[in-house]
C-alpha cells in the first residue's frame, strides 16, 4: 500500500526525470489564440458569486492561458502534461496514479502522457488556493488548468500519431487545431450558458479524454480524403508570416475540412469552454465557496480591463481581438 506522500514524491520525481520524449514545438496545443479565447469565454459561464473576481483578471487568465505551452520550451517536465496516448495505453488504463504506477513504469509514463493525473493535482491545489483566499495562486492555478482542460478536448492530444506522423499527415495537429480557428473563429458560437457543479468530475474529465480519443479516427481519415481529391496546388496556399513566406493549408480546404467534420474543431473548443468553468466552479463550491469579492484590490473601479471587456461582449458580442 502507497502512502500519499510516497505517491506524492513519485509523482515529482518522475515529472522532474522526464527527459524529453516529444518535444514542445510538436506538440503546441490549440494555437495561442484558442487557449486564450477559451479560457476568456469561461469566465463568463460562471455564478455572479465567481464572475466578479474573475472578469477584474480577464486579462490576466486570457494571457495565462497558454503560460504552460511556453514553459515547455524552457522546462522538460512540462511536456507529458498536456497529452495522453490512448492508443498505447489503452482506453481502460487505470484512472488512478497508483494503479498507473502497479501497470506501468515511470519511463512509459513519462513517455505517453500524464494529462488526467496531473489534473487532479491542479484541482487539489485550486481547491486549496480558494480555501486560502490567495487570489494569486487562484488565478495561475485557474489559467493552467484551464489550459490543460481545453488540450483534453484536442484529439490529436490522445494519441501518439499527434502530427500525423505515423499515416503520412505531418501538420495535422495545428491545421486542426491552429489554422481551422484562425480562418473561421469569426464563424464559431462560443456561448456555452452557465457553469455547472461536477459531482464527479474525474469520471467526466475521462469521459472528454475518451470523447476526444474516438475522434482521431475522424480527424485523420477526413484530412486523407480531402487530400485525395485536391490537387496539391489547392491544398496548400503561401503567406507572409514574420516577413517569410510560409506554406499553409489554404481557405478552401480549411474550410472544406470543417465542413465534413461538421465543426468538429468548433464543437471541441465549445465543450472546454463548459469544461474549464465546470472545472472552476465544482473547485469553488468544494473549497466551501469563499468571498472572492473581498480579494479584490479595493481600487478596482470600472474602468480598467473590466470596462473594455464588458463593451466588447456586451456591445459587440465579441471576445476574440
Ligand atoms: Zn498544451
Amino acid at each position: 500500500m502507497y502512502s500519499l506522500f510516497n505517491l506524492l514524491g513519485l509523482y515529482l520525481w518522475l515529472t522532474l526525470v522526464w527527459c524529453g520524449a516529444r518535444s514542445a514545438d510538436q506538440v503546441d496545443s490549440w494555437g495561442f489564440q484558442p487557449h486564450k479565447l477559451i479560457n476568456r469565454h469561461a469566465i463568463f459561464t460562471l455564478p455572479p458569486a465567481m464572475i466578479t473576481f474573475y472578469k477584474y483578471h480577464i486579462n490576466y487568465l486570457s494571457e495565462q492561458a497558454v503560460a504552460a505551452d511556453r514553459r515547455r520550451y524552457a522546462v522538460a517536465a512540462e511536456g507529458p502534461r498536456h497529452y495522453i496516448d490512448l492508443d498505447y495505453y489503452g482506453v481502460d488504463v487505470p484512472r488512478y496514479w497508483e494503479q498507473l504506477l502497479a501497470e506501468f513504469n515511470g519511463d512509459s509514463i513519462q513517455e505517453h502522457g500524464l494529462l488526467p493525473w496531473h489534473l487532479v493535482t491542479m484541482k487539489s491545489s485550486l481547491i486549496q488556493a480558494f480555501r486560502e483566499k490567495n487570489a494569486r495562486n487562484i488565478l495561475r492555478i485557474s489559467a493552467d488548468a484551464g489550459h490543460y482542460i481545453s488540450d483534453a478536448h484536442v484529439p490529436l492530444h490522445t494519441t501518439s500519431n499527434y502530427n500525423g506522423q505515423f499515416t503520412g499527415q505531418q501538420g495535422i495537429h495545428g491545421f486542426w487545431e491552429t489554422r481551422v480557428p484562425e480562418l473561421l473563429i469569426g464563424e464559431f458560437d462560443l456561448w456555452v450558458g452557465k457553469a455547472s457543479y461536477r459531482r464527479d468530475w474525474y469520471r467526466d474529465l475521462w469521459e472528454i479524454i475518451i470523447e476526444s480519443h474516438r475522434a482521431v479516427d475522424s480527424v485523420l481519415h477526413f484530412e486523407r480524403a480531402l487530400t485525395g481529391n485536391v490537387p496539391e496546388h489547392l491544398k496548400y496556399s503561401y503567406e507572409l508570416r514574420l516577413n517569410r513566406i510560409t506554406r499553409v493549408y489554404s481557405a478552401q480546404f480549411t474550410s472544406s475540412y470543417h465542413k465534413v467534420l461538421n465543426r468538429q474543431t468548433e464543437r471541441r473548443m465549445r465543450a472546454a469552454i463548459k469544461a474549464v468553468g465546470d472545472f472552476w466552479y465544482t473547485c469553488w463550491v468544494e473549497s466551501g465557496q469563499p468571498d472572492l469579492l473581498s480579494i479584490i484590490p479595493d481600487n478596482a473601479s470600472y474602468t480598467t480591463d473590466y470596462q473594455n471587456v464588458e463593451d466588447s461582449v456586451w456591445r459587440h458580442h465579441v471576445l476574440f481581438r
